[in-house]
C-alpha cells in the first residue's frame, strides 16, 4: 500500500504514541488500533513491543508526580505489555491527540464516540492511549523510547521522500518504509 498522504508541502511531523496494557491484552482490539493508525493516513516510523518498571514509568510521568492519580497510573503501566510507536504525519501532534479523544474515557464517548479511548477504554486511568502533548515533549518522548532513533537525521534524510510518496507499508515488520524510485 502505497502511502495516501504522498506528495504534501508541509513538512511530516513526528509524535511518540503508545498503547497502553489494558489494550495490548487484547490482541483483536491491538489490530483495530494499529489498522485506525494506517486508517488515519499515519506512517509508521517506528514500533515496538515493550515492558516498563515502574521507575521507568515514575521518571516518564514525573509531571503528574503530586496529581492524586499518579500511584495508581505507574501502578497501572507498569502492569503489562506496552506498544511503542514513533509516528509521523502533517500535524502528527495534534492529529494523534485528536483521534484518541479526551483523557476521559466518559467524556471521550459523549463527545468524540468514535475516537480510540471512547471506542475501547475502559476508566479514566485504562484508556488505551498515550500521545506526546507538544512537539518538545515529541522529541523528549521519542528519545525515551527510541534512544538509538535521531529524529533530527531523520528528517534531513527520509522525511523528504516520505512526505513526497516513496513510503509503503511493511506488514511484517508493521512500519512504512522507502520504496525504490520508480
Ligand atoms: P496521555 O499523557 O496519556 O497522552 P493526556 O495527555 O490526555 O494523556 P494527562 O493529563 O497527561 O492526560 O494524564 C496522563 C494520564 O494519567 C492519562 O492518560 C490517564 O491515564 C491518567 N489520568 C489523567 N487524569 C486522570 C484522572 N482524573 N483519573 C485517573 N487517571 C487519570
Ligand atoms: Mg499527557
Amino acid at each position: 500500500m502505497l502511502l495516501t498522504t504522498g506528495r504534501l508541502s508541509k513538512a511530516l511531523q513526528l509524535t511518540l504514541a503508545l498503547i497502553k496494557p489494558d489494550a495490548v491484552a487484547h490482541p483483536l482490539m491491538m489490530e483495530g488500533l494499529h489498522q485506525s493508525i494506517l486508517d488515519n493516513n499515519f506512517v509508521i516510523v517506528r514500533c515496538k513491543d515493550l515492558l516498563w518498571g515502574r521507575q521507568d514509568c515514575e521518571r516518564f510521568y514525573a509531571e503528574h508526580s503530586e496529581r492524586f492519580f499518579y500511584r495508581r497510573l505507574v501502578e497501572f503501566m507498569s502492569s503489562g505489555p506496552l506498544r511503542a510507536y514513533i509516528l509521523g504525519r502533517e500535524d502528527a501532534v495534534g492529529h494523534w491527540r485528536e483521534l484518541m479523544g479526551p483523557t476521559k474515557v466518559f467524556r471521550a464517548r459523549y463527545t468524540s464516540p468514535a475516537s480510540l479511548r471512547a471506542r475501547f477504554g475502559l476508566t479514566d486511568t485504562r484508556n488505551t492511549a498515550h500521545g506526546s502533548d507538544s512537539a518538545e515533549s515529541a522529541q523528549r518522548e521519542m528519545a525515551f523510547f527510541f534512544p538509538d532513533f535521531d529524529a533530527e537525521e531523520w528528517m534531513r534524510s527520509e522525511e523528504p521522500a516520505f512526505r513526497s510518496g516513496r513510503a509503503r507499508y511493511d506488514p511484517r515488520r508493521r512500519v512504512h518504509a522507502l520504496c525504490a524510485r520508480s
